[in-house]
């Protein structure tokens, strides 16, 4: 049997374990697999792009489970009241193929999302950095936040979005957990001014500049999150050029990333290596560092991993059957004429 874990059991698992231990715990997964980074068999992820966004499939393998992740990206959604980023995913058993975990991952996402952020600030960010300036208050906002507070211990969030109503939403949902401020801003460069870490995470398909090199201070640590697609950028050009860019999975992120924008041959770093070894990671106090953050197979691998073990440990989640149980494995066609049989039965009735 399959384990099934929808919408309803990813917020019951969060609610029992709580959104500060879900988040550490998917960090600690995501933190174990970067460090075993060359065990795993990688790839680009295959995207079908449309001219409102980008439907992808996300597959990789350590050789005992493989996994993969359907995700979108339609920065016009909201406006039609569906969300920008919608996903599921599953995890097999390489040694038979068989399915053992079909899960949401829309919620998933983005913890998973904000839990790749704050690896990367823990290991590029100055230590002592205490300040998160924060473009884009849009779905995955809160979870940046709750990343940033749980991780790295920032109080002092200063936040700007287009939308008014955004901003207010995140400083709202927010307001619940003690010692965190959250203070909106009147403009981007507001929110970031002398923030020692600034996530955008921004959506529109676009060549954007959310973060021009004006707003850039000595020392910044800088999660690029919402340039993430080819011709959907948010940092400009010189910025990535002043600071020391790191990458997830360098193949995908030259056509993905906000480094699309530089010739094909500007130095970027291995984010699993940082994460790995402090000393590969920023070279001085004054340094700008960049996590060009796509998302990765391998950080949906983790956050899938995490969801199975949770969801064995509390029980949650319902065993279903996706793949047939057959008494003679080669005769299939026998469990087919049952199905139909009992559909035509209850038409008969
Ligand atoms: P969303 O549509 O819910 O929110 C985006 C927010 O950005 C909106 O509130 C919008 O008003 C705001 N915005 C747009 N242009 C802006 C501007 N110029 N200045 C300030 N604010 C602006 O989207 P979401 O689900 O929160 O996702 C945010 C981005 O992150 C998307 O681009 C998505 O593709 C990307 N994303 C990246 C990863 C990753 O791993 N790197 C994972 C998930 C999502």
């Amino acid at each position: 049997m399959t384990r099934f874990v929808d919408v309803p059991t990813i917020s019951r698992l969060i609610r029992r374990v709580g959104p500060a231990e879900f988040v550490r715990g998917m960090a600690d997964t995501m933190r174990a697999d970067f460090c075993r980074w060359e065990s795993f068999d990688k790839c680009a992820r295959v995207a079908s792009h449309s001219d409102v966004g980008v439907i992808e499939i996300m597959p990789i393998s350590d050789g005992q489970r493989y996994g993969f992740k359907y995700v979108n990206g339609h920065p016009g959604n909201p406006a039609r009241g569906v969300s920008t980023v919608m996903a599921f995913g599953a995890l097999a058993d390489v040694d038979t193929g068989y399915p053992v975990l079909l899960s949401e991952l829309t919620l998933v996402t983005a913890f998973r999302t904000a839990a790749a952020t704050a690896l990367a600030a823990q290991a590029l960010a100055r230590p002592e950095s205490q300040s998160l300036g924060l473009i884009g208050c849009g779905a995955q906002s809160e979870f940046q936040v709750l990343a940033f507070h749980t991780l790295l211990g920032i109080n002092d969030v200063r936040v700007f979005d287009i939308d008014e109503a955004a901003m207010e939403k995140l400083r709202r949902h927010m307001s619940r957990f003690p010692g965190l401020q959250v203070r909106p801003a009147g403009s981007a460069a507001e929110a970031v001014r002398g923030a020692d870490l600034v996530t955008t995470c921004t959506a529109d398909k676009t060549w954007a500049t959310i973060l021009t090199p004006d707003m850039v201070e000595p020392g910044m640590h800088i999660n690029g999150v919402g340039g993430d697609c080819p011709g959907k950028t948010e940092l400009h050009a010189d910025v990535l050029r002043q600071a020391k860019v790191f990458v997830e999975y360098e193949p995908q992120t030259r056509v993905e990333g906000d480094i699309q924008q530089l010739p094909a041959d500007h130095p970027v770093h291995d984010l699993w290596r940082a994460v790995a070894d402090p000393k590969a990671g920023r070279d001085s106090q004054e340094q700008v560092t960049v996590f060009d953050s796509v998302g990765f197979a391998l950080e949906d691998f983790s956050a899938l991993r995490y969801v199975y073990q949770l969801a064995l440990e509390l029980n949650e989640g319902q065993d279903i059957a996706l793949i047939p149980e057959l008494d003679d494995p080669k005769d299939l066609f026998e469990r087919a004429l049952d199905t139909a049989g009992q559909s035509i039965t209850r038409k008969a009735a």
